[in-house]
């Protein structure tokens, strides 16, 4: 989950009297046990960031069915392109807009989506109240970006399934993570903090930055910055090695892409 969103939760929604229980989604029991008499709303994200782990949409949404609890599934490394999980049993489903909705690293923004009049409706009222509402120029770009949705994630897909296979066969990484649809690959490298950190420096397409889904493609090291303020050894429990990074896989040439990686590695 994006700091963004459990900073929200815990400072925002505890002022309102709200508790929330962190749990592992991809295992369903997980969330079955987290579920009390009084829970309202299950969130999930799926693939996650940045080690792409899958959660079973429909399997979750059984678990709540007839119960008044809503499924919220934040959709945003999918793509409507991949996964549409209103079509899997979800209530509201959110993007950051910022993403592979917009495309080109040029504008900030969300969207919640729902096929429920009344939740639209109560929606469209927080948003008119509360104001968190796009410039015109942000919805102009955002809508430009949607047009060409469907053949960049075709083309983010054939580059990362590319690169992917390409950092399976090198002897210095540890793990490869892709699930299989999408622009965004995870790979653990054998290599220490230091070494991690110059062969990201050494890359010449890849640019280091911490967004993901633009037509560029972009590296991020969670150990120094995404998840950089998690101490060490509880980043290590869950899987983000100081030899852990992301690749937002643009939309090159994938031989450049490769080649790009290939003479990285070698400077190690
Ligand atoms: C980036 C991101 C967000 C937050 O979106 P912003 O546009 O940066 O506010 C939420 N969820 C996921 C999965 C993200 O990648």
């Amino acid at each position: 989950m994006p700091r963004s969103a459990f900073g929200f939760f815990k400072k925002w929604g505890e002022k309102f009297g709200l508790s929330f229980t962190f749990v592992d989604t991809t295992h369903p029991k997980n969330v079955l046990g987290a579920l009390e008499k009084n829970t309202k709303l299950v969130w999930i994200e799926t693939p996650t960031n940045p080690l792409l782990k899958v959660s079973d949409i429909k399997a979750i949404s059984r678990l709540v069915q007839g119960k008044e609890i809503l499924l919220v599934v934040d959709n945003t490394f999918a793509t409507p392109y991949f996964q549409q999980p209103l079509k899997l049993g979800a209530d509201l489903v959110v993007h950051s807009t910022t993403k592979y909705f917009g495309g080109h690293s040029d504008v900030i923004g969300g969207c919640a989506i729902t096929n429920q009049k009344k939740m639209k409706e109560e929606l469209n009222f927080y948003r008119k109240a509360l104001g968190g509402n796009p410039s015109p120029f942000d919805c102009w770009l955002t809508q430009r970006g949607v047009k060409t949705l469907g053949l960049r994630m075709e083309r983010h897909r054939e580059n990362a399934k590319a690169v992917t296979q390409f950092l399976k066969k090198q002897p210095k990484v540890k793990k490869v993570y892709y699930p299989g649809f999408g622009g965004m690959v995870s790979a653990e490298f054998n290599f220490s903090l230091e070494k991690t950190k110059k062969m990201i420096g050494s890359f010449q397409i890849f640019t280091l930055a911490e967004s993901l889904g633009g037509v560029e493609s972009l590296v991020n090291h969670p150990a120094s910055m995404t998840h950089g303020a998690i101490p060490k050894e509880e980043r290590e429990k869950i899987g983000l090695t100081d030899g852990l990074i992301r690749l937002s896989v643009g939309l090159e040439d994938k031989d450049d892409l490769i080649a790009d990686i290939d003479q990285a590695l070698r400077k190690i």
